[in-house]
């Protein structure tokens, strides 16, 4: 008797996403291009399932892109042959490498993909099940000046988003004070969300004066400094809610972090936790607490794209904070005709099987690397 699909080949390749209109700029890293990592599975049947990784430039996290390679290469062989059901897959890959979540995460999102297009059913069906057709994004800022970022708060608030999300920190604080109050003044009787990201960059110090200075502003302050300690200090000092990201670094940090009370949400990433495996669990322990969050990801093409909106459809709605993806900043798609869309600040859920993304492979060159049986 048959135990299910097997890894027959896997093909690992490089890809340079350019960044539109100039650097994207946060606290602690700016970037003119990505270099992302996309992974290519091949079951017995011949049937592929595509998945990505692309860490944000080397400083955002600790995770880089020549990082993300050789942690592939390093299990990819070990790989071949071996059952494709996703939790076999995490325990098989945690067998032959400690951490490194993210290059994990690729292979994770692979077999999804794959899994989904044999049994003709979409990723998040097969996460549990789609509880909207029209997930949720959110648009966030770079750092810059407040009078600018005020006027792109305007803007995306006309297109219809329902959450935007400021960049902050890594320069006076009293420039990051001026820019959330300018662009609330833009979107107050809007109905859209405020979240103000400090992407660690900001003091405790800094932090505590934000929060003292605009009372009267309803925004959710997320991941404002480097580390955990950091927000055990301001937890009990300040009046907004607090979410976690950065600090999110697995499922053992979020069970603590929500079982202390320490957040209020949290921004998460579907490569940081390891895949789309994992961001499951992170759903249910986030429905179990009715804690709001995300589906994000550092940055990426439609692969990551369409991994965060499916994983974003299964959210219970009033949980659902929405699914930040780089379309909006980056040129081209992987898939021309299904690639993943903004419009009016909205996700159609791709149709599937699988991912619903089919990638033309001519757009990424030979593989750095490939392994079969
Ligand atoms: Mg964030």
């Amino acid at each position: 008797m048959s135990h299910g699909p097997i890894i027959e080949e896997i093909h690992i390749y490089q890809h340079n996403l350019p960044v539109k209109n100039g650097s994207y700029t946060m606290a602690n890293a700016e970037v003119w291009a990505l270099d992302t990592t996309l992974v290519k599975i091949v079951a017995t049947d011949g049937t592929e399932g595509w998945g990505e990784t692309c860490p944000v430039g080397p400083t955002y996290a600790e995770a880089h892109a020549l990082g993300a390679r050789a942690a592939l290469i390093h299990m990819a062989q070990d790989l071949i042959g071996k059952p494709l059901w996703p939790l076999v897959l995490q325990r098989k890959m945690h067998s032959l490498l400690n951490g490194h979540n993210y290059a994990k995460a690729a292979i994770d999102i692979a077999a999804h993909d794959l899994l989904g297009k044999l049994l003709e059913i979409r990723v998040a069906d097969f996460l549990g099940g789609a509880v909207t057709e029209r997930v949720p994004s959110y648009y966030a800022t770079g750092v810059g000046a407040p009078d600018e970022i005020a006027r792109l708060a305007a803007d995306k608030r006309d297109e219809g988003y329902p959450r935007l999300q400021v960049k902050v920190g890594g320069r006076p604080v009293e420039l990051d004070i001026e820019t959330i109050r300018k662009v609330w003044e833009q979107i107050k009787n809007s109905g859209m969300r405020l979240a103000v990201d400090g992407n660690r960059g900001w003091t405790t110090r800094d932090a505590l004066r934000v929060s003292r200075e605009c009372p009267d502003i309803p925004f959710i302050m997320e991941q404002p400094c480097n580390t955990v300690e950091d927000l055990q200090k301001i937890r009990p000092q300040v009046t907004h809610a607090i979410y976690m990201d950065e600090s999110s670094v697995d499922l053992n940090t979020v069970i603590s972090a929500a079982g202390a009370g320490l957040v209020d949400g949290f921004g998460m990433k579907v490569t940081r936790i390891g895949g789309l495996t994992n961001m499951r669990s992170f759903r249910d322990i986030c429905e179990a607490r009715n804690l709001p969050h995300t589906c994000d990801d550092a940055w990426g093409g439609d692969i990551i794209a369409a991994a965060c909106v499916h994983v974003a459809a299964t959210v219970r709605p009033d949980l659902c904070e929405g699914a930040w993806v780089a379309a909006p900043y980056i040129d081209g798609h992987y898939d021309p005709e299904n690639g993943i869309r903004i419009e009016s600040g909205f996700i159609a859920l791709p149709e599937g099987p699988g991912l619903g993304v089919t990638p033309n492979p001519e757009i990424f060159g030979d593989p750095v690397a490939s392994f079969q049986a």
